[in-house]
């Protein structure tokens, strides 16, 4: 297939261009018409970009990784990818890939929400009381190894080319930022791409404080499997208050060291 022999020289640099894009033009728009103070939203902003610090190094360490394996499972021809009915035609190879991919990337979110070891790493990204696309970044460095540790799994399991990989990285960062912008779409433009997409009105439903809806919207750049396992919930902006019922404290949740110790301290599930 012709998929192997594209250049995907340099795509750690695009991608991180790519993303620094999306995310400051999207932040700029927010700041734009955000109803917050624009001081507020950079010292915000600010602590969610540290997170960046801690992230990269394990980000980059890990994807070299996966490449490798992905390198691995190619040259051997392993993997679910080659199970799949005409798999050789490329309409078949990509579309079901990425969905299969999306999946993957659906049970991993379900799982870090179901064991509480885990959950002590991701609530780090829940625990910010104030949702924007900085909120994109808030991701604890435990997390950003178990995330990539994951998605060797995923990549030994299915088989996926390097191509597919940075095709759905590219697919998914657009995803993700977006997601978590203050925007909302209107409610009927939502009625019909949210029949699809994760869109921001149902992630923000995601980022409500309390259950049952911080255990619902799962879905990565697909709702379908959301709508498919019954997690599937919307919610009226009005109700909607950001964070985790068990770490609102703004004093906590505003200092990055602090939201690292995060995961080291005492849950008390409500
Ligand atoms: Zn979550
Ligand atoms: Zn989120």
């Amino acid at each position: 297939m012709a998929v192997n022999n594209v250049n995907l020289d340099h795509q750690d640099t695009i991608q991180l261009i790519y993303f620094a894009a999306v995310l400051i033009s999207l932040w700029v728009c927010e700041a734009v018409v955000s109803p917050v103070i624009l001081k507020s939203k950079l010292n915000h902003t600010r602590v969610n970009l540290s997170f960046i610090i801690t992230a990269l190094p394990i980000q980059l360490f890990m994807i070299g990784n996966v490449l490798l394996l992905c390198n691995w499972t190619n040259n051997h021809h392993w993997g679910l990818v080659n199970w799949i009915p005409f798999h050789n035609n490329p309409w078949v190879y990509y579309i079901s890939l990425f969905m299969l991919m999306d999946l993957c990337e659906y049970t991993y979110h379900v799982i870090m929400h179901k064991f509480d070891f885990l959950w002590k790493f991701h609530l780090v990204h829940h625990s910010d009381l104030q949702v924007d696309v900085s909120t994109t970044t808030r991701e604890h460095p435990g997390e950003t190894f178990i995330r990539t540790s994951f998605l060797m799994l995923w990549v030994f399991l299915l088989g996926p080319t390097a191509l597919v990989l940075v095709l759905r990285q590219t697919v998914q960062t657009f995803a993700n930022i977006t997601a978590h912008t203050e925007f909302r779409l209107p409610h009927k433009v939502n009625k019909i791409v949210g029949l699809v997409f994760i869109t921001p009105n149902l992630h923000q439903v995601h980022h409500h404080y309390q259950l049952p809806y911080t255990d619902c919207n799962y879905g990565d750049v697909l709702c379908i499997w959301d709508r498919l396992f019954g997690t599937y919930a919307e919610l009226d902006p009005e109700h909607t208050v950001y964070g985790v019922d068990t770490h609102m404290e703004p004093h906590i949740n505003a200092r990055f060291l602090n939201i690292l110790k995060i995961p080291f301290q005492k849950l008390n599930r409500k």
